[in-house]
């Protein structure tokens, strides 16, 4: 069973997704982990993000390994854990730049889907998901929640992280993310295809509720 779940920063849709993947008892994938590992390994490496040829080339060399566990996500590049270090506000705002390179999106969408034919199962997050990496998934969930809630949990997320960001810095770095994102790549979904779900004023454990209900209220056989 392939479950897709799809929305912006801060919709709420890392955490809802791994729940849901532990409720169902099957694998979590979070694709924009491998985005910011490719941005943190260009930053590191002193490659510019506007440089796509050289990007594309890191990309492709680079190992990159992911364990989306029940309660963390480890990433490692070349073996080194940058789990924490991809979690910064200059992270995710080269995550953006690299994320629009044509030749890094065809990449990192062969690994996903070559880590959903060997997984077989599991709930896939990120802004693509349902639209491009597995347009033949079982069940598709769009998330959204209002400017205001997203920079609060992100604001959180960062906080909890050990990063200090003031919550007009974090609404900004959204606002400036989203204007890339969906100007640069594919929508999240064609409207009418999938559940779109606004979480603005839903806890986490109210979203993942609904979707087990959606998802016909039992895990898969
Ligand atoms: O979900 P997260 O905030 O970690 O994503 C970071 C960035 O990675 C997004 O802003 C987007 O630029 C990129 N991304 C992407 N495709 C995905 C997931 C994330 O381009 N499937």
């Amino acid at each position: 069973m392939i479950v897709t779940i799809d929305g912006p920063a801060g919709s709420g849709k890392s955490t809802v997704a791994r729940e849901l993947a532990a409720r169902l008892g099957i694998p979590f994938l979070d694709t924009g982990a491998m985005y910011r590992a490719v941005a943190h390994a260009a930053l590191s490496a002193g490659v510019s993000t506007g440089d796509a040829k050289a990007i594309v080339g890191l990309a492709a060399r680079i190992k990159l390994d992911l364990d989306c566990g029940p309660t963390h996500t480890r990433v490692l590049v070349d073996g080194h854990d940058v789990s924490d270090a991809i979690r910064t506000i200059p992270v995710s705002t080269a995550t953006s730049e690299v994320a629009r390179i044509p030749g890094v999106r065809a990449l990192l969408v062969a690994h996903q889907r070559r880590i959903g034919a060997s997984l077989g199962s599991l709930v896939a997050e990120g802004r693509d998901q349902g639209s491009v990496v597995f347009p033949h998934a079982d069940a598709k969930f769009v998330l959204e929640a209002s400017i205001e809630r997203r920079a609060a949990r992100r604001g959180k997320e960062l906080a909890e992280g050990g990063s200090s960001a003031n919550i007009e810095m974090v609404m900004e770095a959204i606002r400036t993310r989203d204007a890339s994102d969906s100007k640069h790549w594919a929508p999240l979904l064609e409207s009418g295809e999938g559940n779109v779900l606004d979480t603005t004023n839903m806890t986490i454990e109210e979203v993942v509720a609904r979707l087990v209900e959606l998802l016909g209220g039992k895990p898969p056989a």
